[in-house]
């Protein structure tokens, strides 16, 4: 529940900040939401291996944390995000070698195709973005750093983290070091024991390589997560998140790096994104069944029996996707699904979130119709300021907003709050019935409708959700060209049925039809809206 009680639960802040629960992958449960810093988020989500174009598998984690950091802006935090760019690695070797070009072109190409896919998505909000060849030399540094004190050891070259030295090791992803195995392979005889894993590589002929004081060589991944959180949001920071695949190895040496090297906790709530997985089944998205039931004691199961999406048949470029699906198809998709749930992927479900979306999209040309206000231009307020919005009070708009503040205070639960949103929009609807506003103007129901869009506009606004109009996106003019010019053509549609010229009034329609407008004659007047994505 969001209360608002004037506590200093997040330090000695002058404003009061709501509770908010946040499952923490370290504790197996949800834990009250407190920060490091009173005010302040420190977020950091692993980012992307450049060496391919990035498919869907790669964006569903910005678009969560993307929201979480909108939230958390909302709701009175100021949030620094970081997402790494892992731009050297044996997989960015291969590929750079492949291709006939070098590491750090290839790196530089699958870098921006990675930004211009975010973009499209809405994920607006990433406030750092370090490259790990940009922190050679603070990584050289903490990796020397736990050879000094012990916790790592040089053997021909390599780097090793000694797992022995660290009692905590595995209790993330409650394993014992007894079941790893490490990476095994040719360097396992380089290694005290098997489960010890490189933090530096010694470089092999023809390989990118830095200096280093074990001599020539590369960072391995893990240590660059590490270095490079620290030098961004400090030893210690908020929010670590990423797939469930990640847990383990990559965030158990994480933490075991960082904890060892500054003997305290790392970031304090490891929140931990369920992963994309080709459709068998979907419920309808958006519906009231949309809530998920999230077992507790799943995360390892669903990391191990997802058929992860880069796997599967999702792994096409995410460019090519967008060809036949708009970004904002999905963001819905991602956040229909509470966030620790397994999310399935395909036609079907696009399709579902296609149709979700517009019966938003309807409301909107509705509510522009009545008022001549485009909700895209509406602007909301962007913060929560208590839980009443004063001119909603008492009745069902209100208590939709409270309880999609419910439910994502509740760890984010996104797939609830866009049922709400849902619940919302019909509401919406019944009230413009019931007052006649259709047929009868009045001053006061659009004052009251009004309100309610603003409402509208501020909880998807915490989503990311329908930050532009659609069809301007799509043709490439400003909306208000094309709602000009969207007027101008229903008009002469209107007036060639009056005069009974229905050849030119259906001409309009074809052409309006291939170009992928839908009109739609009601008693009140003619609709018009985007054609429905064919799935
Ligand atoms: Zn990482």
């Amino acid at each position: 529940m969001s209360t608002n009680e004037k506590t200093d639960r997040n330090g000695d802040t002058s404003q009061a900040l709501p509770k908010i629960e946040v499952y923490n992958t370290l504790s197996k449960r949800k834990e009250e939401f407190v920060t490091v810093q009173p005010g302040h988020v420190g977020m950091y989500l692993c980012g992307p291996t450049v060496y391919k174009p990035s498919h869907i598998g790669h964006m569903v984690g910005p678009v969560i944390f993307d929201t979480v950091k909108r939230y958390l802006e909302y709701s009175g935090w100021k949030v620094t995000w970081v997402v790494n760019i892992t731009d050297v690695d044996d997989k960015l070797i291969a590929e750079s070698a492949l291709r006939g070009t070098t590491m750090a072109k290839l790196a530089e190409e699958m870098t921006a195709d990675y930004l211009a896919n975010l973009a499209a998505l809405g994920v607006r909000s990433i406030d750092k973005m370090p490259k790990a060849t940009e922190h050679i030399d603070n990584i050289i540094g903490f990796v020397q750093g736990l050879v000094e004190k012990g916790f790592a050891y040089a053997s021909e070259g390599d780097v090793y983290f000694d797992v022995t030295k660290d009692s905590d090791y595995g209790r993330l992803s409650n394993r014992s070091v007894e079941s790893m195995q490490g990476e095994g392979g040719s360097t396992v005889d380089r290694k005290r024991s098997a489960a010890d894993f490189a933090l530096w590589k010694k470089a092999k002929q023809g390989e990118p390589m830095w200096e280093s004081p074990w001599g020539p060589g590369r960072p391995g991944w893990h240590i660059e997560c590490s270095a490079m959180s620290r030098a961004i949001l400090g030893e210690q920071f908020d929010i670590h998140g990423g797939g469930l695949d990640l847990v383990f190895p990559h965030h158990e040496n994480e933490i075991a790096q960082s904890e060892s090297l500054h003997g305290c906790c790392m970031a304090r709530y490891w929140m931990h994104n369920g992963l994309m997985q080709a459709a068998g089944t979907t419920g309808k998205v958006g519906g009231r069944s949309a809530a998920q039931s999230l077992p507790e004691a799943t995360l390892d199961a669903q990391a191990q029996a997802a058929t992860k999406i880069s796997k599967s048949t999702g792994a096409e470029p995410f460019k090519k996707l967008l060809e036949r699906h708009r970004p904002e198809t999905v963001r819905v998709l991602v956040l229909s699904t509470h966030y620790r749930s397994p999310i399935h992927f395909g036609e079907e479900p696009l399709g579902e979130s296609a149709r979700a979306m517009e019966a938003f999209e309807r409301l909107f040309s509705r509510y522009e119709r009545l008022s001549g206000k485009s909700f895209y231009v509406l602007t909301a307020k962007n913060r929560r300021d208590g839980d009443a919005a004063a001119n909603l009070a008492g009745n069902e708009a209100e208590l939709l907003r409270v309880k999609f503040l419910a439910a994502m205070d509740d760890d984010f639960n996104t797939a609830v709050g866009i049922a709400t949103l849902f619940d919302f929009v019909r509401l919406v609807n019944k009230y413009i019935d019931q007052h006649g506003l259709e047929k009868k103007s009045s001053a006061d129901v659009l004052s009251q409708l009004s309100e309610m869009m603003l409402v509208l506009r501020e909880l998807t606004d915490t989503l990311g959700l329908f930050l532009t109009e659609p069809i301007a996106t799509r043709i490439g003019a400003d909306e208000k060209t094309v709602s000009k010019l969207m007027e101008l053509v229903i008009e002469i549609r209107s007036r060639s049925r009056a005069a009974k010229d229905f050849a030119t009034a259906d001409l309009v329609r074809t052409k309006l039809a291939e170009a992928g407008i839908v009109v739609e004659d009601r008693a009140d007047g003619t609709l018009w809206s985007r054609k429905k994505e064919a799935t």
